[in-house]
């Protein structure tokens, strides 16, 4: 699908053109907001339900990603689907994104200002989506969505807090499958949070509380840890106060 209008850093996008999941992705696709636009085969936009109850954050594509248009395939993805099952998930119940949409080269770690450039298309996403859970991916993926400065290696496998675009959400940190998928114990760890996930939305499942017949995790889960506030990434156009996303320019 191609965008409407190419999207550059001369570019202006209102959050108005957002107003659907299939609309931010179609943007995304054209972007040219950083450098990484250069080398890439696949804008990788987020994919799933649109009302997903669980909203995954990874890092950014990779080169199987990069050339297929899916994020986390090849064996990386083999080790993304075993601890989805784990947690009692499958991709076709989650919303699967990323920090950043095209592939660093030589698969490197985004830069900040890559990750800036970015983040606005994953934080309409969360808006869009509005998950009950964000479940992050590496380290990357922890500080961008919760404003925390721990070390994952601390937080992982543990519920968190985080306030994203007006909205409180919990959060549960993962290891990367891909720092995990040749080292056992930590692809032991990674297994065990995601059982542990599963547990919580299990017994969040079977909670006696009121639901929509759409909701598949009733609310409220266990009160959450507070953490820091995430700075909202949209402001108001001075011209006519509609709200503007943070890559405006
Ligand atoms: S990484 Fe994100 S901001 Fe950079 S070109 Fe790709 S979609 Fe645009």
């Amino acid at each position: 699908m191609h965008p409407r209008e190419p999207v550059t850093r001369a570019g202006r996008i209102r959050a108005r053109d957002l107003a659907t999941v299939a609309l931010v992705e179609e943007y995304a696709s054209g972007c040219e907001l950083c450098r990484l636009c250069r080398d890439r085969t696949t804008v990788v936009t987020g994919s799933g339900p649109h009302d997903a109850d669980v909203l995954v954050v990874a890092e950014a594509p990779g080169y199987h990603d990069d050339r297929t248009g899916v994020l986390l395939a090849g064996p990386v993805g083999h080790l993304f689907d075993t601890i989805l099952a784990d947690a009692g998930l499958t991709r076709a119940k989650i919303f699967l994104t990323s920090v950043v949409k095209c592939r660093p080269p030589t698969g490197r770690t985004p830069f900040p200002d890559e990750v800036e450039s970015c983040e606005g298309w994953l934080f309409r996403e969360i808006q869009l989506v509005q998950p009950k859970i964000v479940v992050t991916l590496g380290q990357l993926a922890l500080r961008l969505v919760t404003g925390r400065q721990e070390q994952l290696r601390e937080v992982h496998g543990a519920m968190l807090h985080a306030h994203v675009q007006g909205r409180d959400v919990v959060v549960w940190p993962l290891f990367h499958p891909a720092a995990a998928v040749h080292v056992d114990s930590l692809t032991s760890e990674l297994r065990a949070d995601a059982r542990a996930l599963g547990t919580l939305l299990q017994g969040a499942r079977s909670a006696p509380q009121p639901r929509s017949a759409a909701d598949d995790i009733p609310s409220p889960l266990p009160e959450p840890v507070p953490a820091a506030v995430v700075p909202a990434p949209v402001s108001d156009d001075p011209d006519t106060g509609e709200p503007q996303l943070a890559f405006d320019v």
